[in-house]
Formats: structure tokens, C-alpha cells, sequence
């Protein structure tokens, strides 16, 4: 079939065949779909959608596009986890080890933030020295010798997935539930894993804003990943508020050292453990919620999981003093504390994700475009979170910063991002929905 054929069939709305989809991606990666081609076929499968087969082969025929990794000298589970993307959250960093200290492999290929949300990718590379290029021979070596390793994609790994995400960052095709699941799943799938748990984000702060859109899309993704053969699990995680106290990245490599020494935030500690939790039932290493969060605790307070993290940076070539000297990692020259200037005692009512993640970006410590250069010390830090009590001059939050080019900006912005109350607010349930 000609591609026009192909995108006409799409575009009045009928289902495409497994040869047609294959054609499609096979021809994104060679040439033979123009870009304007499957430009004008993305907006028809925004347009017109996607059944969960069409989908499934989408999913399927992208893996494929480029090398697809097997690791069959892995004994022990291999089980990756993938979040939609939020304001501070740095759960792979803890969740990586903790998870390979609870006796998973996780072989976790992460990606860069952009826009309002940070990249697992920015964070790492506020460790000095650590890399998260390695080559196939050190990175399976490392998944036998610590189980556990964070690396980018390398640029031989689903290639047609790059090629639409540009494609689709330009054309105005991102916000597609089909096209959303198979950039995602290509990726995960092509890891070599044997299960999946996914953080479906939903707020202010996240990709998909209402609970009904995060729904829609983890269902899609549990059951084309479940329909390829993969045992999946979805969690839907509130994104209102930033998770946890700090946004930046080498602020949120302090926050994830923390965690792993028993001193994390409850929210932070919540998502990473119904993450991990999940995953170590998928692995068949626990077999109850009770059972699995018992190991995680314990993984905890025995160091196993901040010894893992220590093993992990050390194995990529970073500097492990870290963990006791923080100090070590990229500093902020200067500080500006945001005060409550209220009358009386009050609650912290809105602390809105995507407007912190915003002054974080201003600041420094996110990208506007890929080319976009950031400043791995800058970032925010909340000495309060929605529900809790400040008293007139209370510090609420405090931007770090170089440059002082943006900084009343992004303070302004911040301060933009709360809202105050004198009756003490709901806070709701952090985790939606699991299954
Ligand atoms: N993340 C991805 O990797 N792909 C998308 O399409 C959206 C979010």
C-alpha cells in the first residue's frame, strides 16, 4: 500500500492491519514514510484513535524498530518501573536499589526532563563522575555483579520512537492515548524485562490533568503490555503538589540519599514503596502488599538499599562520598527564602506542582527545549506541604539559585503557586487507584 493509502484509511476511521502499522514504522525508520507523511498519519491516529490491537502491533513494530535487548544470564527477576513524569520526583533513584536489595535485577533505562518535569537522566548527573553511558558489555556485567543499573538509551534502541516523538513535539500530536503507549511500552519493552509496574500521574503537575485521562491511559497501557505477554501493574499517584521537598536535581539526589537512610518524606516514601511493592509481587520475590513492605522496611533500616545505591554509583564510575558528604554534589550560590507574610496562624491550602516546576525551570534547573543547558544546583526546597500549619514569617519554601537574572521572577512564580486557608484542608489519598 502507498502511505497516502494508508493515512487516508486512518483518516476516515477505519482499523489498520498489522502489515499496514508495520509498514508504517518500518518506513518512519527508512525513509519511505516522509515526514510529512506520517506527520498527517499521527494526526489521524489523534484524530481518529486507535483500537488496543492497532496499538498493540504500533507497540509491537516500534520495539522491533531498532535492537531489543536480552538478558537470559540474568537469573533473578528483572522488573523495570516507568512514571509518566512529575514535579520532584525522584523515586527511580530510590526505588533502583531498594529494589535490588530486596533481590530484584532492575535494568532501568531512564530518559531527560523536559518542560516542567525532571529526567531521572539530570538527576544522575549531579553525582560527580557517574555516567550513565555504558556499553553493553559493562552494563550486563553490572546487572550480574549489583542488579541493578540506570542508563540512557542507546541510539541503536527503538529508533522510530525518537523519530515520532520529534515528529510529534512539532505537529501538535503528542496528546494521544495510542501514540502515548506505544512511545512508552517500545521503549520499557525493549529493555529485555519480564515485568513492568507503571506510575500513571494525575494533577496539575502531571501529563494526564484528571483522574478520568490517567484512568483511560493506564488501562490502555496495563493491558497492551499484559497483551504482549508482560505481567504489568499500574498505580495512579496524585500529582498536585510536588512529591516530596525538593525540586531540582541535585537537591532531589540529597532528598533520594534520605530516603534511603530512613529519613524520607512520608509522600516520597508512599509512591516508592507501593512502586517497589508491586514490583517485588510481579518478580514472585513477596507474596502480599504485608509481606513485600516488610522487606522494603527492613532493606532500610539494614543500609542494604542505601549500600546498593552506594554500589551503583560507585559501579558507574561516580563518586560514592556523596552519600555522607552531600556537600560533594553541584551547591547553589545563593538562597531566597519565601516567608508567609499572613496575618494569623493558617494551613497550607494549594502548592501547585506544575507552577513549582515552572520556577524551577526558571531557575535553571529544567530545560525549554532539548538543546537547553541546565544548572544541576539550583532548585526549590518546601519546609511546608498542603495540610500543614504556618505561623506569620514561617519560611514556606526556599529557591536556590546562580543567577540572579530570574530569580524575582521565579519567586514570584512560586509564590504564585500557594494559597492559604484558615480551616485545615483535605488532603487526599496520594495513591488513586492500583491494579
Ligand atoms: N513519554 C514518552 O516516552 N512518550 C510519550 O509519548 C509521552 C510520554
Amino acid at each position: 500500500m502507498l502511505p497516502q493509502e494508508i493515512i487516508a484509511k486512518k483518516r476516515d476511521g477505519y482499523l489498520l492491519s498489522k502489515n499496514e502499522i508495520e509498514q508504517f514504522v518500518s518506513g518512519v525508520v527508512s525513509g519511505a514514510f516522509t515526514d510529512y507523511q506520517s506527520a498527517a498519519l499521527l494526526m489521524a491516529i489523534v484524530l481518529k484513535g486507535m483500537s488496543i490491537e492497532e496499538t498493540t502491533w504500533l507497540t509491537q513494530a516500534m520495539m522491533r524498530s531498532g535492537r531489543v535487548v536480552e538478558l537470559p544470564e540474568v537469573k533473578r527477576p528483572k522488573v523495570d518501573k516507568h512514571s509518566t513524569g512529575g514535579v520532584g520526583d525522584k523515586v527511580s533513584l530510590i526505588l533502583a536499589p531498594l529494589a535490588a536489595a530486596c533481590g530484584l535485577c532492575v535494568p532501568m533505562m531512564s530518559g531527560r526532563g523536559l518542560g516542567h518535569t525532571g529526567g531521572t537522566l539530570d538527576k544522575l548527573d549531579a553525582i560527580p563522575g557517574f555516567s550513565v553511558d555504558l556499553d553493553d558489555a559493562a552494563y550486563r556485567k553490572q546487572l550480574l555483579d549489583i542488579h541493578h543499573a540506570m542508563i540512557g538509551q542507546s541510539a541503536d534502541m527503538v529508533p522510530a520512537d525518537r523519530k515520532l516523538y520529534a515528529l510529534r513535539d512539532v505537529t501538535a500530536t503528542v496528546e494521544s492515548i495510542p501514540l502515548i503507549c506505544a512511545s512508552i511500552l517500545s521503549k520499557k519493552l525493549a529493555e529485555g524485562i519480564d515485568a513492568l509496574v507503571l506510575d500513571v500521574k494525575c494533577g496539575s503537575g502531571a501529563f494526564m490533568k484528571t483522574e478520568a485521562e490517567a484512568r483511560e491511559l493506564a488501562e490502555a497501557l496495563v493491558s497492551i503490555s499484559r497483551g504482549v505477554g508482560k505481567p504489568t501493574s499500574a498505580i495512579i499517584t496524585r500529582m498536585e503538589q510536588p512529591l516530596g521537598r525538593a525540586v531540582g536535581n541535585s537537591l532531589e539526589v540529597i532528598e533520594s540519599i534520605q530516603c534511603l537512610q530512613g529519613n524520607g518524606p512520608a509522600d516520597l516514601m508512599e509512591v516508592t514503596y507501593a512502586l517497589t511493592g508491586e514490583m517485588l509481587m510481579l518478580g514472585g520475590i513477596c507474596k502480599t502488599p504485608e509481606e513485600a513492605q516488610a522487606k522494603m522496611e527492613s532493606a532500610i533500616a539494614d543500609e542494604s538499599a542505601l549500600n546498593a545505591f552506594r554500589d551503583l554509583i560507585t559501579a558507574q564510575g561516580g563518586d560514592a562520598s556523596v552519600i555522607e558528604a552531600t556537600e560533594r554534589l553541584p551547591q547553589a550560590a545563593k538562597r531566597l527564602a519565601v516567608i508567609y507574610e499572613g496575618e494569623g496562624a493558617a494551613y497550607l491550602e494549594k502548592l501547585d506542582a506544575l507552577a513549582v516546576g515552572e520556577a524551577a525551570r526558571l531557575l535553571g534547573a529544567g530545560r525549554v527545549n532539548a538543546e537547553t543547558k541546565i544548572d544541576l544546583s539550583v532548585g526549590i526546597t518546601l519546609e511546608k506541604k498542603i495540610g500543614d500549619t504556618v505561623q506569620p514569617g514561617d519560611v514556606v519554601a526556599t529557591l536556590y539559585y546562580n543567577d540572579d537574572g530570574q530569580i524575582d521572577a521565579a519567586g514570584e512564580r512560586l509564590q504564585a503557586a500557594m494559597a492559604y486557608s484558615p480551616d485545615k484542608p483535605a488532603v487526599p489519598s496520594l495513591v488513586i487507584d492500583s491494579f
